[in-house]
């Protein structure tokens, strides 16, 4: 089943929306899969936001995302990144559809809340950037049978 890569950013743990957050994809019936908080460096930045290394703000978003510590979790179901995508909302907070994370929580373009990866493939990447194998847990909920018909899956 498809996994997908969730990081709180510093913008959600400096305004205590952590709780919200991920109270919305446990009631969605995202599979939690590993949760930790970490302290970002430039380093491990660098890779995570390579399409943005020629964008003007490219120093000044990785300084966002190191100003305090971050919480990565990643979460499975069934066409897991693509649902998640759609309850992150557009990149600009202002924009992005009520409703959504960034349209009900945030103002910015940058300040945004969360990131969310865009595709199963980089999901795969950006998991095994963020923890490390023996830190993704594989159980199975005890409710499995309410959240998917059995072609489902
Ligand atoms: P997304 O996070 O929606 O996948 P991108 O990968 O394009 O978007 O950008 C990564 C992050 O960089 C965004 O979430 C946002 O915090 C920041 N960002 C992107 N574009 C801009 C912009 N034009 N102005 C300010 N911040 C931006």
């Amino acid at each position: 089943m498809e996994k997908t890569l969730v990081i709180l950013k510093p913008s959600a743990v400096q305004r205590a929306l952590v709780g919200e957050v991920t109270a919305r994809f446990e009631r969605k019936g995202l599979r939690l899969c590993g949760m930790k908080m970490m302290q970002l460096t430039n380093e491990i930045l660098n890779r995570h936001y390579s399409h943005l290394a020629t964008k003007p703000f490219f120093q000044r978003i990785k300084d966002s995302m190191m100003a305090a510590p971050v919480v990565c979790c990643c979460y499975e179901g069934v066409d897991a990144v693509e649902t998640v995508r759609a309850m992150t909302g557009s990149t600009n907070g202002r924009k992005a559809a009520p409703g959504t994370i960034r349209g009900d929580f945030g103002m910015s373009f940058q300040e945004n809340i969360i990131h969310t990866s865009d595709s199963p493939e980089n999901a795969v990447v950006e998991i095994y950037r963020f923890f490390k194998p023996e830190e993704i847990f594989d159980y199975k909920l005890a409710n499995f049978q309410f959240l998917y018909a059995n072609d489902e899956y």
